[in-house]
Order: structure tokens, then C-alpha cells, then sequence
């Protein structure tokens, strides 16, 4: 008897100095571009404390949260046991980090795939898709039955119309009340739910929150969920030093991002500080390398005025196809172009004016390892914006995205490039399938694409007024 009670002690004694040192240890490492003007901030540190979102040191709240990472945050919010049968999606590997949450929810027939075959993790999810995921958990947990929705939808969304698709999601959802009246959402001021608007990462954490508190899950045990600004030293890499460990220049802040099919390093330099991540990309076209000497120069324009611009980080990829730039040839070694293989409007057949690639898309969508390497990058950054250039059309074109709209114009403004965003295949002559921007905006990234006048000169006066004009915006 007196034996089991020294072990019972011992046992919580333990676990409450346990668990008192990891809640602290939590808390005190939340993101850093979550502070105290993030209106869902506590939320986030809850489910960061609960492990519901992965500890990296950005968060993106403002971003949208696509589909593996909301697979993720479900998956740990509802407990759910990992377990599938096999794998059917043509575009997912066990390389993917969310890999094995995505399958477990197929399987409980929580989150489906594209009829294409495919699942598109990197995609966002719409504010009434995500209603769907979400009564499809409470059903799966039983934590919710159906009822019929007393709720007169009209009376509270003017834009829920009777024959929406995800109406009875979103009524029954709206029904559920926690304890202290709240709901477990709310939509927007103006008495509108905007079911197609992607839904931020920061507007998840909250909904997800109020359910967990609605199953009873909510549990807080963490003192400090304060919601203050945080400083720290060295935050150049904001945790990219995990994801490329071995491949990093410290003292030059330089990532190697992986290799090109000959083995040449695609190289990142890194400036500024932030969460806030502008992307510049030059030479993805070998033949176009006017637009990689722009970058060279870019960099050492930046890394000379280090700290006129505020919380922004500014990366730069001078080199995207450093095969194809050796060469002085538009392809990769694999005669794949590079900026026709990424996951949008994919074809295999691609154009360049009157001549024909039967092949220049790749095989499939990001068959090659250099824009395997832009992919990751892109996905793990999430930019607010992707500037990329080319030679030698003279334009500065939008991709399908308000704010890239605004500051293609604005970039045109300042360089004198023709802005084509308003033309009809925005100023070319031929349709363009699997590009970068066409990526960039079905992940809802605003991008550029900047063509520079002349094929050889990098015209570096032209664009550096309008450089530091869109980083300073
Ligand atoms: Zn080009």
C-alpha cells in the first residue's frame, strides 16, 4: 500500500514537472510574425501549444491555408488514428510532409481528391470547403449529429443562396452553440459569409479552437497565452536552417536549395529580417541570361543598403536553370522548359511563337528537380510576392491575382516595361501552360513576370527604382 502511494506520487510529481516545463518552453517559442496585432493570436499559441499546428517559426496568419496543412491541423485537432489502405493520388509521395494525414482523411471520406486523380496539397482551401471538412470530422467523431438546421441561413448570410453546394455545412455548423453563446464562426461585418474566399490560416486556428472547445477538448493549461511582440536575434533564415541544414553559407546567408539535373547548385541569398518574404528569380530561361546578371547585380545592390526596408525579407535566386545558363539554352538538360513544368494548365505540348515542343512541359507536372526545388521553396517561404525575369519582350505582366495586378503596373511605372496585364494572352502571341505565375496564382501568390528590353543588357537602371519601389511598398 504504502509502496504504490510513493509510486503514485512519484508519477505526479513527475508529470506535473513535466508537463510544466514543456508548457513554458511552448509558449515562450511561438511564431514570430504572430504578435499582438493578429487578432486570432491566442488561438494560434492554443494550437500551437496542442501541437495542432507544427512548431516552424512563421506562421503566415494572414496566408492562405492550403489543403495538406489543414489535413494536418484536422487530423491532430480531432485525434484522429492515422491509418489508410494505400495511396491513390497521382501528385503526393511519402516525401510529403503531410503525406499520411491526407490519406487517413480519404479514407474516413473527410477530404477528397480531383477527379484528375490528383490532390493538390499546396492548393487553398475555400472558406465553405472547409466547412465541409470540418462537419465531416464532427460526424466521423460523433461529436455532432445531424439534425435539421433550425437556422433560417438568409437571416444571417446574404450570399448562402438556398442551392449552394456547401449551404448545409455551413447551416449546421452555424447552429452549434458553445456554452457561452458564442458560435463556432462568425462571417464577416457587412452580414456576408464569402463561401469561395480562400480562408486564412489565422481564421482557421480561431474556428478550429471554438470546436475543440465545443467537443470539450479545449483544455487550457497553458498560463501564458500572451499575445506580445517578439524579438530575436538572428532572424534571417526563420527556420529554413532545418529544412536545408547542411546546405547552408552562414556568414553570406546563401541556401543552396538542391541541384540541377548536372549537379549545379541553385543557390538563395537571404537579406533582411521577417516573415515577410519577396522572392526574385532571374534565369530560369538559360538562353534569357541578361535577367541572371540582373539578379547578380540586384544582390549586390542589396547586400549594399542592408536595413532601409523594414520586417521584409528579401531572397534572391539568380540562377534558376544554371544548366540551361552554362549553355546559353532556354531548356534544361532534360530539353524540358522550365517555366512550362509547373502544376497549372500543365500540357506536354508546349509553344514558343511559331515553334513547337512536343515535349517541353516534362513528363508530368514538376518532373524536373530544378522546379522541384522552386516548388519547396516557394511552399516553405509562402512570398508575398514572386518577382521573375526574363528577355526580351519589355513587359511587366501580372499573373491572375489583384495584388500582383497593382504592382505590375506599378513596376511598369517605374521602368518604362509595357504593362500587359489587361492584353489578351498578356501581350504574347501564343498560349503559355505550366508557367511559374500560373502556379503561383492556383496558390493564390501573387507574381510577376518582368521581361527585360533587350536580350544581352541586364538593365539594371531601368529596374532598380522600381526594384526598391516594390520591396519599400
Ligand atoms: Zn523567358
Amino acid at each position: 500500500m504504502k509502496l504504490k502511494y510513493i509510486l503514485y506520487t512519484t508519477i505526479l510529481l513527475f508529470l506535473l514537472t513535466f508537463s510544466t516545463i514543456n508548457a513554458k518552453d511552448i509558449c515562450d517559442n511561438i511564431f514570430l510574425d504572430v504578435n499582438s496585432g493578429e487578432e486570432n493570436c491566442k488561438h494560434i499559441e492554443y494550437l500551437l501549444y496542442q501541437e495542432v499546428i507544427p512548431n516552424k517559426k512563421c506562421f503566415f496568419p494572414q496566408k492562405p491555408a492550403r489543403r495538406g496543412e489543414v489535413a494536418h491541423m484536422i487530423v491532430n485537432a480531432f485525434n484522429f488514428n492515422i491509418g489508410y489502405r494505400e495511396n491513390s493520388f497521382t501528385d503526393i509521395g511519402e516525401d510529403y510532409e503531410y503525406y499520411q494525414e491526407i490519406l487517413t482523411l480519404n479514407q474516413l471520406e473527410i477530404l477528397n481528391g480531383y477527379s484528375d486523380g490528383s490532390f493538390k496539397p499546396y492548393r487553398p482551401i475555400t472558406r465553405g470547403e472547409f466547412m465541409k471538412i470540418l462537419a465531416n470530422s464532427l460526424r466521423e467523431k460523433k461529436w455532432y449529429l445531424y439534425k435539421e438546421s433550425t437556422i433560417n441561413l438568409e437571416t444571417v448570410f446574404s450570399d448562402v443562396p438556398q442551392d449552394y453546394c456547401f449551404r448545409e455545412y455551413i447551416s449546421n455548423l452555424y447552429s452549434i452553440k458553445l456554452p457561452n453563446e458564442e458560435r463556432i464562426f462568425r462571417g464577416f461585418s457587412d452580414g456576408t459569409f464569402k463561401p469561395d474566399k480562400n480562408i486564412s490560416k489565422s481564421s482557421i486556428a480561431k474556428i478550429i479552437t471554438n470546436t475543440m472547445k465545443y467537443a470539450g477538448l479545449f483544455n487550457l493549461s497553458c498560463q501564458d497565452f500572451y499575445c506580445s511582440d517578439r524579438y530575436s536575434t538572428n532572424l534571417h533564415l526563420l527556420g529554413l536552417e532545418d529544412m536545408y541544414k547542411e546546405q547552408i553559407d552562414l556568414e553570406n546567408l546563401i541556401l543552396n536549395l538542391g541541384y540541377s539535373i548536372e549537379k549545379r547548385p541553385i543557390l538563395a541569398h537571404v537579406f533582411g529580417e521577417g516573415c515577410e518574404t519577396y522572392l526574385f528569380i532571374g534565369g530560369i530561361h538559360g538562353s534569357e541570361y541578361n535577367s541572371s546578371n540582373l539578379m547578380k547585380q540586384w544582390i549586390k545592390e542589396v547586400k549594399g543598403n542592408q536595413g532601409i526596408w523594414n520586417n521584409k525579407r528579401i531572397i534572391i535566386i539568380p540562377e534558376s536553370n544554371p544548366d540551361g545558363l552554362v549553355k546559353h539554352k532556354r531548356l534544361n538538360s532534360n530539353n524540358v522548359d522550365l517555366n512550362r513544368n509547373f502544376d497549372a494548365d500543365w500540357q506536354q505540348v508546349t509553344f514558343l511563337g511559331n515553334q513547337v515542343f512536343s515535349k517541353g512541359g516534362g513528363s508530368y507536372p514538376f518532373s524536373e528537380p530544378e522546379t522541384q526545388v522552386l516548388r519547396d521553396f516557394v511552399i516553405a517561404t509562402e512570398p508575398s510576392l514572386i518577382i521573375s525575369y526574363h528577355s526580351a519582350a519589355g513587359f511587366s505582366i501580372p499573373n491572375d491575382n489583384k495584388l500582383a495586378y497593382n504592382i505590375a503596373l506599378e513596376y511598369s511605372e517605374y521602368s518604362g516595361y509595357r504593362f500587359t496585364g489587361d492584353d489578351e494572352l498578356k501581350g504574347f502571341d501564343y498560349i503559355i501552360t505550366g508557367s511559374l505565375g500560373n502556379w503561383a496564382a492556383s496558390l493564390d501568390i501573387p507574381a510577376i513576370v518582368v521581361e527585360l528590353s533587350s536580350t544581352h543588357n541586364n538593365e539594371f537602371d531601368k529596374n532598380k527604382d522600381a526594384m526598391w519601389q516594390i520591396v519599400n511598398r
